[in-house]
C-alpha cells in the first residue's frame, strides 16, 4: 500500500484491477480499487485547476468562452466521471460482501457526492456552450464572418436586455483596446 501510494497512483489502479481478475472477490484489492481510482479521479480534477479557464467573466458583464479549452474539459470530465464511475462499482461490490461497514459507506457518500458535482458541473458548462450559438447567432459582430464554437475563443456582450453579441476574443480586444 504505501509502495503504491509513492508510486503513481494510475498504475497502482492497473496493478489492482488485473489483481481483481485473478480474484475477482478479493474485499482489499476491491478496496483498493476504490481508493485508487478516487485517487487518479482526484489528480484529474486538480490538473483541470491548474488550467486557463475555459469559460470566464470579464468586466462589463462579458464572458469569454475559449471552445478549444471547453471542448478539452468537457471530454476531460467525461474520463474523471468513468473513473470514478468505475471505483463506485468497486465499493458496491464491496457493500455486497461486508454490507455493514461504516468506512465502505462514508467513502461511497464521497464518491457518489463527487459524481453528482461532476455531473452537474458538467451539465451546466455544456448548457452554457451549447446554448452560445442560439443566444447570439454565428457571426462576429466586429469582423462579421462565422465563429468556429468548438474550437474558437469568443466573447458575448450582452447590449440590451435581451440583446446578445458575439465576437471573435482577438475582435473584440482590438476593439476594446485599439493599436495605437
Ligand atoms: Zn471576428
Amino acid at each position: 500500500m504505501t509502495e503504491a501510494n509513492k508510486s503513481n497512483f494510475a498504475g497502482a489502479l492497473d496493478v489492482v484491477s488485473n489483481g481483481l481478475n485473478a480474484h475477482p472477490a478479493s474485499e482489499g484489492l476491491l478496496f483498493l480499487k476504490a481508493y485508487f481510482g478516487y485517487k487518479v479521479a482526484d489528480n484529474l480534477s486538480n490538473e483541470l485547476g491548474s488550467r486557463p479557464a475555459a469559460i470566464r467573466s470579464l468586466q462589463n458583464g462579458v464572458l469569454m468562452i475559449d471552445g478549444t479549452a471547453t471542448t478539452r474539459m468537457l471530454e476531460r470530465f467525461e474520463e474523471i466521471g468513468k473513473v470514478l464511475g468505475d471505483a463506485d462499482s468497486a465499493i458496491d461490490e464491496l457493500l455486497q460482501v461486508n454490507p455493514n461497514s461504516q468506512e465502505v459507506m462514508a467513502f461511497k457518500g464521497y464518491i457518489d457526492m463527487k459524481l453528482q458535482k461532476l455531473a452537474s458541473e458538467s451539465r451546466s458548462m455544456r448548457t452554457t456552450f451549447n446554448n452560445s450559438p442560439k443566444i447570439a447567432g454565428g457571426f462576429c459582430a466586429g469582423c462579421k464572418k462565422n465563429i468556429s464554437f468548438a474550437s474558437q475563443a469568443f466573447v458575448f456582450r450582452k447590449v440590451s436586455a435581451t440583446q446578445m453579441e458575439v465576437w471573435h476574443l482577438p475582435c473584440y480586444e482590438q476593439k476594446t483596446n485599439p493599436p495605437n
